[in-house]
């Protein structure tokens, strides 16, 4: 089984191949790759390089919901913690949008510390895509509205990493201050 560096190396190497050519929602069309980069990441700092399956699960962590990815594959390649982790925070993408929010929500408490953790690393990645310079109407409300959400998912995964929260509650600030 892969372990450590080789592991996240990896892991980054699959999420890249099998999110090739998608972009993410928000600033600047990114390509989606840097939302795995920047959640990854942040799971790399909150833990402080402790926890490699914990960072392979960030960079996996929309493979099975956005791309023909399977939990049997995750567990092989990775391990069956880090599929868990990934199975622990994808959505049900055959419910509609409201549904799935509101799944998110009630579910977010009884997640594993580990997926909580992805959780609010996830959540702080799609905050800062949608704090944008010049920001219309639109865009305005497209933030308000995922903040809102996003504080009622992360309300039920605080306690787990001091350091996560805070850059959580920092960056709905941020979020807040240009509205
Ligand atoms: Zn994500």
């Amino acid at each position: 089984m892969l372990t450590g560096l080789r592991l996240v190396s990896e892991a980054a190497d699959l999420a890249a191949r099998r999110h090739s050519g998608m972009q993410r929602k928000g600033r600047g069309n990114e390509p989606y790759i840097n939302h795995l980069a920047e959640v990854a990441n942040l799971l790399a700092i909150a833990t402080e390089g402790a926890d490699a399956e914990l960072v392979a699960a960030g960079w996996l962590h929309d493979t099975i919901e956005d791309t023909p990815t399977t939990q049997q594959e995750l567990a092989e390649k990775f391990g069956q913690r880090v599929a868990a982790l990934v199975v622990e925070v994808t959505d049900d993408m055959t419910l509609p949008k409201g549904q799935r929010r509101q799944r998110q929500i009630a579910d977010a408490p009884h997640k594993s510390p580990g997926a909580k953790l992805i959780k609010i690393a996830d959540k702080i990645s799609n905050i800062r895509a949608r704090i944008l310079p010049r920001p219309t109407q639109d865009e305005r409300d497209d933030l308000c509205d995922y903040v809102a959400f996003a504080e009622k998912v992360v309300a039920g995964c605080f306690g787990v990493n001091a350091m996560l929260d805070r850059t959580f509650e920092e960056t709905v600030k941020l979020a807040r201050s240009t509205l």
